[in-house]
């Protein structure tokens, strides 16, 4: 006899507010043909999305839930259910492109092959290219029987305004840092590094499980004692600039610009330094460098902005 496993996805606890309003929708037949779940990466967005097209797939939905043994749940859970098309973007490409979109739009455009409804979801959404940006915007106009899109975005303003307008967009935000301690409790063994994890993870649940199970926390704790010995100079920048030129550089650069988020929201004498701005402002242009692909020598990179961190402590 097959074991059978299953694997369908259900809401994260913190997500059970808006899967109550979901239920309404669907309930009252209200349930809008395009949703845009908006909010930071790492707060189970994409998870809630397919947990949603679970469930409106689901030939016999169970206590507002997919049931797990019909025939649709079982095909879900062998991730082979003809009326689910799951996008995101293609290995080895930076964006969708328009082939992903028309393919979509084809098979949208006949009936489902279940006989129920047929659910898209597009994650992330703000990686659409301007030609499927555009295509996608065709089917989003005219909508297709019972088809359901559901958008996931980190960064919903690099989405047209247009694709935004056509969406009910659904904001979300990371939960109570009781629920996201409570949670990550229930998942791991060693507790120890939770409240750190949270804390530089800005309070993102999943986010933090991933430095968790990784050496990602560990690194990213030493990059910040590395420059928080700079600050003090315990350490001089040249020494540590070549530890930090070691690590991926991108990576470096947002663990920086989190360290002086938190600073500020945590320290008086951070929070009303003018140069801490300034000093912001450039870490953040350099990373926009990195991000659009700039090659930059990396020791000299760092020591020139090690050299000017210190300064922001020291110069009148
Ligand atoms: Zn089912």
């Amino acid at each position: 006899m097959t074991e059978i496993t299953n694997t369908l996805s259900l809401p994260l606890p913190w997500q059970e507010s808006i899967w109550s309003e979901f239920s309404q929708y669907i309930h009252t037949d209200r349930l809008p043909h395009a949703i845009l779940l908006s909010g930071p990466s790492g707060i189970g967005k994409g998870r809630l999305a397919i947990a949603l097209a679970e469930r409106l797939l689901c030939g016999s939905e169970s206590h507002g839930y997919a049931c797990g043994i019909c025939k649709s749940c079982t095909l879900l859970n062998a991730g082979s259910h003809p009326d689910l098309f799951s996008i995101s973007i293609p290995e080895k490409s930076k964006n969708i492109s328009i082939d992903e979109i028309r393919k979509l739009s084809s098979v949208i455009s006949k009936t489902a092959q279940q006989g129920g409804r047929k659910v898209a979801v597009i994650n992330p959404a703000e990686a659409l290219n301007i030609n499927a940006s555009n295509a996608l915007l065709k089917s989003l106009e005219e909508p297709q029987g019972k088809t359901v899109l559901i958008l996931v975005a980190h960064r919903p303003t690099l989405l047209s305004a247009t694709i935004r307008s056509r969406c009910q967009i659904i904001p979300l935000t990371p939960p109570s840092g009781e629920l996201a301690t409570s949670w990550l409790n229930s998942l791991l063994t060693d507790q120890t590094n939770i409240d750190k994890a949270l804390e530089i993870s800005d309070g993102r649940p999943l986010l933090a499980l991933d430095y968790l199970r990784s050496d990602s926390l560990r690194d990213q704790k030493h990059f910040e004692e590395v420059i928080s010995a700079v600050r003090t100079g315990d350490l001089s920048f040249i020494d540590a600039a070549q530890q930090c030129a070691k690590l991926d550089i991108g990576t470096a650069l947002e663990w920086f610009i989190s360290y002086l988020h938190r600073s500020v929201i945590k320290d008086k004498r951070t929070r009303s330094n003018q140069n801490i701005y300034l000093f912001l402002d450039r870490l953040n242009y350099m990373y926009s460098l990195i991000v659009s692909g700039s090659n930059v020598n990396q020791q000299l990179m760092w020591e020139e902005l090690l050299m000017s961190w210190r300064q922001t402590y020291f110069s009148k």
